[in-house]
């Protein structure tokens, strides 16, 4: 995504820490998010992200380090800020027995928005999230996408300038997460500052101008996506076997070819080398391969992807928190 907003920082946190008991929640987070636009938090279970949202939401106070969200404090200004920020998700405010219409209207008279303009905001914001013909039934009996949609729509009813999206599209199946990116979307170009945290590497992709990899409470790395991918470097070629067998000969081929780049994943007859000079690496592999009898059903040169990037970052894969801080494994199933 391009990158937009001439702002300055709309949210910044510098040197926060959060310890419970002997964990380690926050230790010298820093961030910085310009005005009107997009960063991803991106990391594994357990990294911090929902800690960091709840700081910056004033629901959770940092044991040390200072935060300011739309230019208020965090702790000093907590009230005020409270009024010009909207936050959604993981902790979803949506209450299931009241219907939609009622859950954004109650958000509204919450807001002192008024018995009127909170009508009018309901009804409008259930016109966008497309919701009008779920308007006046009880949430209970929505699906996962549309009670993210309505949780979404409360956190917009007092139209924020900056909003916090934790995890938007966890849980959701994939067509659901795409309608909630393509809403996230539209929201974003109309210049509101967001910040969101993810597991989804291709969730930060689509949705994020900047990302910052968190890991064990610090943020690791940052960047765009395609700065993230290209400090990783190189392609990597992928290569699908026939059969387990022929995965075997490969490996140990494309492992003398080129030492520690190859993974395998038994399951899916899949080979990954990853190599500096994608092109040559790509003929010259599959020259060796046919040498030693073997002929891919399928080969392909890509760009490292994002999981790849967390992989080489951290030293653990993206859905594992912090299991394994060695080099990376040669298998899939020993990672
Ligand atoms: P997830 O994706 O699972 O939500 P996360 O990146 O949001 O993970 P946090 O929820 O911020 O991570 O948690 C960071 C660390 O702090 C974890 O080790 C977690 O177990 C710990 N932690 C968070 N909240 C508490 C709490 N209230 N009491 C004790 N430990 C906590």
């Amino acid at each position: 995504m391009a990158a937009r907003g001439p702002g300055g920082p709309a949210i910044t946190a510098v040197g926060l820490t959060k310890r419970y008991g002997n964990v380690d929640a926050l230790d010298g987070l820093d961030l910085e998010v310009p005005e009107g636009t997009v960063m991803a938090l991106l990391g594994p279970n357990g990294a911090g992200k929902t800690t960091t949202i709840r700081v910056l939401t004033t629901l959770l106070r940092a044991d040390s380090g200072t935060a300011h969200v739309a230019g208020l404090d965090v702790v000093a200004d907590a009230a005020e800020l409270r009024s010009r920020i909207g936050v959604s998700g993981q902790y979803s405010a949506v209450d299931e027995y009241l219907t939609g219409f009622e859950n954004l209207d109650m958000v509204g008279r919450l807001y002192h928005l008024g018995k009127k303009r909170s009508r009018d905001r309901a009804r409008e914001l259930l016109e966008r999230f497309d919701l009008v013909d779920a308007a006046d039934r009880p949430v209970k009996g929505y699906s996962g996408g549309m009670r993210r949609r309505l949780d979404l729509a409360g956190a917009l009813v007092a139209d924020p300038p900056v909003l916090f999206l934790d995890e938007p599209t966890t849980g959701l199946d994939p067509r659901a997460r795409l309608e909630l990116w393509s809403v996230i979307e539209e929201l974003v170009e109309g210049g509101t500052t967001l910040l969101l945290t993810t597991q989804y590497l291709e969730e930060a992709d689509q949705l994020a101008d900047q990302i910052a990899v968190i890991d064990r409470g610090r943020v690791i790395e940052r960047g765009t996506a395609d700065e993230l991918k290209s400090r990783v470097g190189g392609s990597r070629l992928d290569f699908v076997l026939a059969d387990e067998a022929d995965l075997s000969t490969a490996a140990s081929v494309m492992e003398r070819f080129a030492p520690g780049q190859v993974t395998q994943d038994a399951a899916s007859r899949h080979l990954t080398v990853g190599a500096e000079d994608g092109t040559t690496t790509f003929v010259d592999a599959l020259v060796l391969l046919r040498e030693n009898g073997v002929t891919p059903v399928d080969a392909s040169l890509g760009k490292p992807s994002l999981d790849d990037v967390f992989l080489s970052l951290t030293g653990h894969d993206s859905s594992r928190p912090d299991t394994d801080t060695t080099s990376p494994a040669t298998t899939k199933e020993s990672r």
